[in-house]
């Protein structure tokens, strides 16, 4: 039985004052959203904060990437370990602006997420197709692609402890959203490509969907039978938002 789960990644975004107000709120409506599971990735130099804010609640904490070393020369890096030390119990690998902007590869993305793995969190992995990569009707192939990478490095029984998140390049903070039905399809594909290898690691896998995901429109995507949940940017910084979509996965 799958738990719907609903993370909202801040990106750069947010100063101390702004996330300590953000928290508050999201604090303020969690009796509100049922059984949803809620994740919230703030920027990493906000990570003990925000750790230290939601202390006993149930909200837990991400973060939006993870050094694929555990220690020395690397730097501008976070290791699992420091992630895990702070409070972390997820860590986004391969979303699709570190893929765009900062050309991070299928390869470097497995490392990251097996990074995660070893030191004791759970990745959600990021994967999706560009515009064209859609108008060429090469969905499947791309997503496969960047699944296979980490299926190869770390096993099909990793995903047992993982997330993935399904977010369409061209849906992300663009307004532009997928519809629930083709959303559905990519899901299912995902889902059945992981069956073939593993029937029961498909089965509990959560797969969320990411771009463009507002209260307007959550319901209607969670609502179909392999969307569990949503990966959340622009409306994850309002706490009112945010808690309309947690709503929708309760
Ligand atoms: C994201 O960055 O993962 C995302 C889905 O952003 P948005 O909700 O703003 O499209």
């Amino acid at each position: 039985m799958r738990t719907k789960l609903v993370a909202g990644n801040w990106k750069m975004n947010g100063s101390l004052a702004s996330i300590r107000e953000l928290i508050k709120g999201i604090q303020a409506g969690m009796g509100s959203v049922g059984s949803a599971g809620v994740i919230v990735c703030p920027p990493a130099i906000y990570i003990a904060e925000v750790s230290k804010l939601v202390e006993g609640s149930n909200i837990s904490v991400g973060s939006q990437n993870i050094g694929d070393q555990d220690s020395g020369a690397y730097t501008g890096e976070i290791s699992g370990a420091m992630l895990k030390e702070y409070g972390c119990e997820y860590a986004i690998v391969g979303h699709s602006e570190r893929r765009s902007i900062y050309g991070e590869t299928d390869e470097m993305v497995a490392n990251r997420y097996a990074a995660a793995r070893r030191n004791g969190l759970k990745p959600i992995l990021c994967v999706g197709e560009l515009l064209e990569e859609r108008e060429q009707g090469i969905t499947e192939e791309v997503v496969g692609r960047q699944i296979d990478a980490v299926i190869s490095l770390e096993g099909v029984e990793s995903l047992a402890d993982a997330v993935i998140a399904y977010e369409p390049v061209w849906a992300i903070g663009t307004g532009k959203t997928a519809s629930p039905e083709q959303a559905q399809d990519v899901h299912k594909f995902i889902r059945d490509k992981i069956a073939a290898l593993n029937a029961d690691v498909a089965a509990n896998l959560v797969i969320q969907y990411g771009g463009s995901v507002k209260g307007s429109n959550a319901q209607e995507l969670f609502g179909m039978p392999d969307i569990d949940g949503g990966l959340i940017g622009g409306a994850a910084l309002q706490a009112d938002d945010f808690l309309a979509i947690c709503q929708a996965a309760g």
